[in-house]
């Protein structure tokens, strides 16, 4: 398995060498929007623990996530007045994943109105 990397850009967005639009903050968890959105609300859940992605957490800090997700799913998808929302995760280049930590996509999403790419 791959080793995490601790000088990704979610690593310096922790850490505040990059800006981010936070939305929600804890102990173990941020969010903020994504920098080239999707569709309006696209929002990023990340752990503060580094894990490169799904495939290596700590079930404990996924533990701790996951009610972050659905929290913020549920408030994106009120604030936005959405239909529904997506919520999707990669695991390795192979699969999609560009950022090497983990961190779930949150995409509050409308009938009819498709992704960007
Ligand atoms: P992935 O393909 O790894 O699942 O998605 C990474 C996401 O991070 C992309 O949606 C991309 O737009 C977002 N992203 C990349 N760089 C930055 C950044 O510097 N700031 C923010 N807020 N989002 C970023």
């Amino acid at each position: 398995m791959t080793a995490y990397d601790p000088n990704n850009i979610f690593a310096k967005i922790l850490s505040g060498d990059i800006p981010s639009v936070k939305l929600y903050e804890d102990d173990d968890t941020l969010a903020f929007m994504d920098v080239m959105p999707q569709a309006p609300g696209h929002l990023l859940v990340i752990p503060k623990q580094g894990s490169r992605n799904l495939l290596d957490a700590d079930p404990a800090v996924l533990a701790k996530l996951l009610p972050v997700v659905q929290k913020l799913a549920n408030a994106a998808k009120e604030a936005f007045e959405a239909d529904g929302v997506y919520v999707a995760q990669f695991n390795e280049a192979a699969a999609g994943q560009t950022v090497f930590h983990l961190h779930f996509h949150v995409i509050p999403r409308h009938d009819g109105l498709p992704l960007k790419p």
